[in-house]
C-alpha cells in the first residue's frame, strides 16, 4: 500500500491536480470558515448558448445576432464566444472599430459605422436607452444601436456537475459559511444559489463592488491569535483577481480560468472541479496531523 504521506502536503496536493503556492496557504485552508464563490465559471461551466433572440419592432433576429457578434468581435468574455458562435461565420473585422469593454456591464463598439452597445441592464442605463427588460430566466444581453434598442438576446449558462456535491463537501469539512458573487442579474444568481445550497448571494456587482463585498465579509471572519486567514475565495476571471488577492486564501480555477486570476492566486485547482476545495482541506488537515 502507499503511505499516507506520499499524499500528503504540497506534492499529494499537485498529484491531484491542485497547486497550492506556499506550505503557509495548505495551512490556512485547513481552518477555512468562510467560502466565497464567483459564479460564472467557477459555480457554472461558463459556456453559454443563445436560447432565444427578441428583435425590436423592425429588427430581425438575423440583423440583432449579426450586430451583436460584430460588437463582442474581439471579447475573451464566454458570453461573447457563445453570440458568435450563435451567428456562426466570422464578421469581417473591417466592420468594426473602437471597440471597449466595460467589465461588468458588457462592450461598446463602431460597427458599420454606428455606435452600438451590447450588455446588461447597467450598459443600457449609462447610454440612457429605453429597452424592454425581460424576465426570461437565463442572462439577458441587450443591444442598441446609435440609441435605439433594437432588442434583446438570451443565453443561458450550466451549473458545473459537480457544484451542488461542492458545497454539500465544503459543509462537510467544516466550512460555516457559502456565499456567491457574480455580475449577474439576482434572478439568475438566486436560481443558481436555490439549486446548489449557498448560503449568502449577492448579484449584479461590478468588480470593485465584489473587492467592498469580500471586505466586509473578511470583517465578519473570525481569525485565530495569529490573525490566520478563514476566508477563501473562488474565482476564474480577470476581473476576480483584485478579490482574489484581498481573501485570506485566493483560489484560481486553472484549466478555464484567466492568466490575471491563476497569477493573483494562492492555489490553483488544474481540472476547474469546485469540489477539489473540499478535498485540499482534508489535505491540509491530514498534513498537519489534525484528525477530523
Ligand atoms: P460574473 O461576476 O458572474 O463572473 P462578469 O463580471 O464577467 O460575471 O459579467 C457580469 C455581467 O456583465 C454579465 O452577466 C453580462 O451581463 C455583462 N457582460 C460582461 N462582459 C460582457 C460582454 N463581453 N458582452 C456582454 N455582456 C457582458
Ligand atoms: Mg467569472
Amino acid at each position: 500500500s502507499v503511505p499516507l504521506s506520499f499524499f500528503g502536503g504540497i506534492g499529494g496536493a499537485s498529484r491531484l491536480g491542485i497547486l497550492v503556492k506556499g506550505s503557509n496557504y495548505l495551512e490556512a485552508l485547513g481552518s477555512t470558515e468562510t467560502v466565497v464563490f464567483d459564479k460564472t465559471g467557477t459555480l457554472t461551466d461558463g459556456t453559454f448558448s443563445v436560447t432565444e433572440l427578441i428583435g425590436a419592432p423592425g429588427v430581425s433576429e438575423t440583423e440583432l445576432i449579426d450586430i451583436a457578434a460584430a460588437a463582442e468581435t474581439f471579447s475573451t468574455h464566454p458570453i461573447a464566444q457563445s453570440v458568435r458562435a450563435y451567428r456562426g461565420a466570422a464578421v469581417a473585422a473591417e466592420r468594426v472599430r473602437d471597440v471597449r469593454e466595460i467589465s461588468g456591464q458588457g462592450v461598446e463598439a463602431v460597427v458599420d459605422g454606428r455606435e452600438v452597445l451590447v450588455g446588461n441592464g447597467k450598459l443600457m442605463a449609462a447610454h440612457d436607452i429605453a429597452f424592454t427588460a425581460t424576465d426570461v430566466p437565463g442572462t439577458v444581453l441587450y443591444v442598441a444601436a446609435d440609441g435605439t434598442y433594437l432588442g434583446a438576446i438570451v443565453i443561458a449558462d450550466t451549473v458545473k456537475l459537480d457544484a451542488a456535491r461542492a458545497i454539500v463537501d465544503l459543509r462537510a469539512a467544516g466550512v460555516k459559511k457559502t456565499v456567491m458573487l457574480t455580475g449577474d442579474r439576482t434572478p439568475v444568481a438566486r436560481a443558481v444559489a436555490a439549486e446548489l445550497g449557498i448560503d449568502e448571494v449577492h448579484a449584479e456587482l461590478l468588480p470593485q463592488d465584489k473587492v467592498a463585498e469580500v471586505e466586509a465579509l473578511l470583517a465578519q471572519t473570525e481569525r485565530d491569535t495569529n490573525g490566520k486567514g478563514k476566508l477563501a475565495f473562488v474565482g476564474d476571471g480577470i476581473n476576480d483577481a483584485p478579490v482574489l488577492t484581498r481573501a485570506d486564501i485566493g483560489i484560481a480555477m486553472g484549466a478555464m480560468g484567466s492568466d490575471a486570476a491563476i497569477e493573483a492566486a494562492d492555489i490553483v485547482l488544474m481540472n476547474d472541479d469546485p469540489d477539489d476545495i473540499a478535498r485540499a482541506i482534508h489535505l491540509a488537515r491530514r498534513t498537519m496531523g489534525i484528525v477530523w
